[in-house]
This record gives C-alpha cells, sequence and structure tokens, in this order.
C-alpha cells in the first residue's frame, strides 16, 4: 500500500495542463494542413484531381484553396501535389465558427468567434452535450471518449456529456447523418431546450467525409439545424475538440498560432 502511494506521489498529475501549457505534438502528428501558393505553377491544378478528398478546391479565378472540412489528413492528400505545395503542420487548432471559415487560400481557418454575452453566461462554466452518432464509423466517437480520460478531462472546465437531450445545452454530432439518421437527429434537436448549440465534429458531419457524395451515406448535417461550431479531422485529435469548444465558449482568447509549424 505504501508503495502504491509513493508511486502515485512520484507521477503526480496525468492531466495535461492545456490550454495553459501549449501541447507540443511530435512532427509525425497531421495537423492543419497548410498550402504554399508559392509552389504552385501558372496552369497546375493537378492537385485538386488527384487527391482522394475536396481538401483542395479552386476558385472561380483559377485559384487553390484548403477546405479544412473535407480534408481526411491522409498523407495521399499531401501527395496529391507534385510540387510539395501541400503539407501538413502540427498545429492542432482548426475549429471555425462558419463552414465558409474553414476554406482559406492558406489553410489557416477563420478564428473562432466566443458566443455572445448571453450565451457564454449559460453555457460558459457549465456545458451539457447530448451526443448524436448520425452514421459514423466510429473514429470520432472514439477520441470524444478520450476526453472524459485523465489526460484530457474536459469535466474540468465543465463539459459534459449527458443521456437526455433534455438535460442539454446542445448536440454533438459525429457521422455523414444517413437518411435514416436524419429523422432521429432532427428530433433529438427538437428535444433540447431553448437556447441550443450544434456542433459538428469531424469531416463526415461537416460534409459526408470519406463517404461523399454518396446519397446513402449522407452529406453532414443537414441545413434545418444551425451550426454553431465546425470541428475538422478524421478524426479531429481530443484537443482539436477541446480547444475549439474552449474557444465557444470565450475561455480561450488567444488568437495566435504556434510558432512550430
Ligand atoms: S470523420 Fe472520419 S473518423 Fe469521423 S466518423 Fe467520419 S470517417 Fe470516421
Amino acid at each position: 500500500m505504501l508503495r502504491r502511494l509513493v508511486e502515485r506521489l512520484r507521477r503526480g498529475s496525468d492531466t495535461l495542463r492545456y490550454p495553459d501549457v501549449p501541447v507540443e505534438f511530435p512532427e509525425r502528428f497531421r495537423g492543419r494542413p497548410e498550402l504554399d501558393a508559392a509552389r504552385c505553377t501558372a496552369g497546375c491544378r493537378p492537385c485538386a484531381a488527384r487527391a482522394p478528398s475536396a481538401l483542395i478546391r479552386i476558385g472561380d479565378q483559377g485559384d487553390p484553396a484548403v477546405d479544412l472540412g473535407a480534408c481526411l489528413f491522409s498523407p495521399e492528400e499531401a501527395a496529391a501535389c507534385p510540387h510539395g505545395a501541400i503539407r501538413y503542420t502540427t498545429d492542432h487548432r482548426m475549429a471555425s465558427r462558419t463552414r465558409a471559415g474553414l476554406v482559406t487560400p492558406t489553410g489557416e481557418p477563420e478564428q473562432v468567434r466566443a458566443l455572445d454575452r448571453t450565451a457564454r453566461r449559460l453555457f460558459g462554466r457549465s456545458l451539457r452535450l447530448r451526443s448524436v452518432v448520425a452514421g459514423s464509423c466510429g473514429g470520432c466517437e472514439a477520441e470524444l471518449v478520450a476526453l472524459g480520460n485523465v489526460v484530457f478531462d474536459m469535466a474540468r472546465f465543465g463539459i459534459q456529456f449527458v443521456a437526455s437531450p433534455r438535460h442539454a445545452d446542445g448536440i454533438l454530432v459525429t457521422g455523414t447523418v444517413n437518411p435514416n439518421m436524419r429523422f432521429a437527429l432532427e428530433k433529438t434537436y427538437d428535444a433540447v431546450p431553448d437556447p441550443r448549440l450544434v456542433i459538428a465534429v469531424g469531416a463526415c458531419a461537416i460534409g459526408g467525409g470519406p463517404f461523399s457524395p454518396s446519397p446513402e451515406a449522407g452529406d453532414g448535417v443537414p441545413a434545418s439545424l444551425p451550426v454553431d461550431l465546425y470541428i475538422p479531422g478524421c478524426p479531429p485529435h481530443p484537443l482539436t475538440v477541446l480547444d475549439g469548444l474552449l474557444r465557444l465558449l470565450g475561455r480561450i482568447e488567444d488568437g495566435s498560432r504556434p510558432t512550430r509549424g
């Protein structure tokens, strides 16, 4: 018993001190993709066609843009550019309040705007979410489960999952929202008392992910639900989810990006 106590004291706390202490991700971590348009030669746009996702969009003027919401974070997407213009940084911070905010020329998303003062007073220190799995592979849920473990410990910020939408302040949706799940999702949303939040987690919930454009799979949270926060990833790292939620609640205000990329 004494040995166990000594070991406990020796180990200290396993919980990350994020966001007070930034987390350094290893080089092999595939975080926010970055596009170096200077490497794109005129008329050279094979990446959009070669990438196994819609990560690269070509605008009306022929300019490429990065769509974080479509990114599957695979090596093949980065390899789609023969000139090495696409690479993954180790930046895990990728959430955006709007879908359009995930589509940018460089890959750096629009900074998350915190909820207004009234909503922050309601949810800022206690946010209860009902998770809705609407046609997912299970990857996103595995990361959401990790948010409850001792390393990430999301509950220390007052954010928790609850079993009933009646007890929730919002829904957190994962999966493509296939036709069989759409009705259940909308009913769950209706059951959450106003004011309520909708959070789309993962490429599937944002736009169908690797299953897009399959009508059987669906293309993410339907337009009938007003999404308050989009969190990219396939699946997103637990800290990507936590970072997005804390920024939404106004508990991280620093908009700076890590210098190491
Ligand atoms: S976004 Fe990726 S990990 Fe999440 S449910 Fe879809 S395929 Fe699975």
